[in-house]
Parts: C-alpha cells; structure tokens; sequence
C-alpha cells in the first residue's frame, strides 16, 4: 500500500482507540505521520514505535488542542519536522451521555471545547500551511443520524462539526482543499472501554439495531478516512460519510 507516498498527516488523539487506529493506517499507506495526544506519553510513543517497526515514519507531539497556543506550536512541530502538511484529521474527542436535567455549565464546556474548539483550532492553524489536493478530515459521529436520547450535548458538537465541515468545503474548496467528516457508529475503543459504554445496555441496544449485527473495529473507520485522505477521493468534499454497519 502506498497510496499516500510523500503526504504528512496531522491525526489529533492518535495515542489511543480510533486516532491509534488511523494513524496506523495512513503510515502503512505511506503517509509520515504526526500522532497528538494531550496526556498518553508511553501511548503514543508506542504508536510512532509500531509505525516505524514496519517502516514508517511517525513523530508524537503533545498538545492540547483546545490551546491555541498548543495547537500553533503542534502545527510547527509537523512544518519543522517533515517540511510540509497535507492531511488533518480532526479525531480527538470526548462523549458523555447525560439527561438533559443533569446539564453543567462544565459538562458542556468539557465536550464542546475538545470536540468542536479543538477542530477549529487545528484547521485554522494548519490552513496556511496546506497545499491543493490537501485532505480535512473531522470525526463526527453516527449520533447526528440517529439523535439518541440523553445525548444533547455530545450529538449537539457533533451536528456543529457536520456544520463546519460543510462551511470549510466551500472555504477551502477554491485552494483544492477537501474537507469530509467520518461519522462512526459504536466502535470498540479505549474509551469506549474506560466510560463503560462496552458490556452496556447500549452496545446491546446497537448490535440490535444495526444490520451488520455488530459493533466497528477502529481499522473499519481508519479505512474510510484513508480513502478520504487520498486521490481516490479527489471528487469527494463536503460530505458526510456514516460508518456504523447500516444503523439509522
Ligand atoms: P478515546 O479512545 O477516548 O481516545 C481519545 C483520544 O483523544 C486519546 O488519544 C486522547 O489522548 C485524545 N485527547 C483527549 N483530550 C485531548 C486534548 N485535549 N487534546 C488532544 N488530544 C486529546 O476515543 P475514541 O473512542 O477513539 O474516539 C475518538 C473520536 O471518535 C472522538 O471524536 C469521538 O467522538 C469519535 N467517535 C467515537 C465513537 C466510538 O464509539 N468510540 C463513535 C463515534 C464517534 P490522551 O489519552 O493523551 O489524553
């Protein structure tokens, strides 16, 4: 595989779950690579180690991305390390279900500053540096379809990135940049592990109702953003595409 030879990709969150999982696939499709992470030091060096045990080559860079100067100083590191920056994909993200009853002025920054500043601050610093046949990439999700209960605020940063990456196809779509989400329905991840949604009713609910009769694997989304990611899709911007095994 060798389809992204000569790109550098940016993925946000990359130390763990659905960013591991792409920044792994973007590198073994040729790309060099540049994994953020905000606090799994062991974690992402981990992942630039495997991404260089098959050839690849991969550098970790912390920062916060709802810190522009953290960002900004991100954005320098990936300029000054590989020279050059041509896919972003947007994926470091938060997800806490709750009634809207139970809504904090802290539920909803916690949420809106990670899943929707965070994707702001990245693209708008890594903009000027992008060249035409670029690749945004924003990972949404399934929720925007689907609108489950009790998730206001998780499914209300998700509908404003659907928003942006509209916006941004027609912003940047002149300079022959692409912008496209990723909507995944409920993958097995670290986090999904750590906030106990796997072994839930939910993940119940989700096998019942998905046609695949199942819930994703990172690699089924790290596919998609790689097709996105490359010429293949060069005709693609704007879009929306759903990963969830046909749930809706
Ligand atoms: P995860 O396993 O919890 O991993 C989250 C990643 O984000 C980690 O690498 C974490 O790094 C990073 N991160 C957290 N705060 C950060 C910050 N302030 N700055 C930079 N990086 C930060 O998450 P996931 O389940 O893979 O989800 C990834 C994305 O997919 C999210 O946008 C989520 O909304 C979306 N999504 C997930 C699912 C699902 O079922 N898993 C479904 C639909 C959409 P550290 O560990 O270093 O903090």
């Amino acid at each position: 595989m060798s389809k992204l030879n000569g790109k550098v990709a940016l993925v946000t969150g990359a130390s763990k779950g659905i960013g591991a999982g792409i920044a792994r696939r973007l590198a073994a499709e040729g790309a060099e690579v540049v994994v953020n992470y905000a606090t799994s030091d062991s974690e992402a060096k981990d992942v630039v180690a495997g991404i260089e045990g098959e050839g690849g080559r991969a550098i970790a860079v912390r920062a916060d991305v709802r810190n522009k100067p953290e960002v900004d100083s991100l954005i320098k590191s990936a300029i000054d390390h590989f020279g050059r920056l041509d896919i972003v994909v947007n994926n470091a993200g938060i997800y806490q279900f709750a009634k809207i009853e139970a809504t904090t002025e802290a539920l909803y920054r916690q949420q809106f500053d990670l899943n929707v500043l965070g994707p702001l601050l990245v693209t708008g610093a890594a903009a000027p540096f992008l060249a035409e046949g670029s690749s945004i990439i924003n990972i949404s999700s399934f929720v925007t379809r689907i609108l489950p209960a009790e998730s206001s605020i998780y499914s209300g940063t998700k509908g404003a990135i659907d928003a942006i990456t509209g916006v941004l196809s027609r912003e940047l779509g002149p300079r022959g940049i692409r912008v496209n989400s990723v909507n995944p329905g409920l993958i097995e991840t670290d986090g999904t592990h750590a906030n106990g949604v796997m072994g839930s009713d939910f993940q119940v609910w989700n096998e019942q109702q998905t046609p695949l009769g199942r819930i994703g694997q990172v690699t089924e989304i790290a596919s998609i953003v790689s097709f996105l990611a490359s010429s293949d899709a060069a005709w693609v911007t704007g879009e929306r595409i759903i990963g969830a095994g046909g749930m809706r």
